[in-house]
Parts: structure tokens; C-alpha cells; sequence
């Protein structure tokens, strides 16, 4: 059994407000109804090349600064 390519921990992965399609991937340019990495195999019958792993930060959320505003 061949392992699927997990696309919400690709940094190319985004989710739209479109209920149609409400998956994307940036790296290839579409959006889709299904997982990024199932269309591409679907249509191309090869795996996803392009995956790149997301790069989590290791400061915590409640450190962090760009979100931290105060009125
Ligand atoms: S590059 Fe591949 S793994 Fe990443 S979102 Fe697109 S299809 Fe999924």
C-alpha cells in the first residue's frame, strides 16, 4: 500500500471560503473539493513533487508578538 502525501503539513496547503472548492495548493495553482495531493495523483498519475514540510515555530503562541496588540 503506497502512503498518501498528507497535505496540511505542506506549507503550500491553504483552505478557501468556497464551498465548491474549499481546498488549495499554492505550489501547483488550483483549488479542488478533494485533497490537493489526490487530485494531483488523480489527474497526473504520479505523486505530489512538490511537497514542503511547514516549518512550526518553537515559541509559544502566548509569546508570540505579531498577534499581540493591546488597546
Ligand atoms: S504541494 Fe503537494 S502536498 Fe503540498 S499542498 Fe500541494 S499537493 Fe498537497
Amino acid at each position: 500500500m503506497i502512503k498518501m502525501i498528507n497535505c496540511f503539513r505542506c506549507e503550500f496547503f491553504f483552505t478557501t471560503w468556497n464551498t465548491d472548492f474549499p481546498r488549495g495548493c499554492k505550489a501547483y495553482g488550483f483549488k479542488t473539493r478533494e485533497m490537493p495531493a489526490e487530485f494531483v495523483k488523480k489527474t497526473t498519475g504520479t505523486m505530489c513533487l512538490q511537497f514542503r514540510e511547514k516549518q512550526i515555530s518553537d515559541q509559544p503562541a502566548s509569546q508570540s508578538s505579531s498577534l499581540d496588540f493591546r488597546i
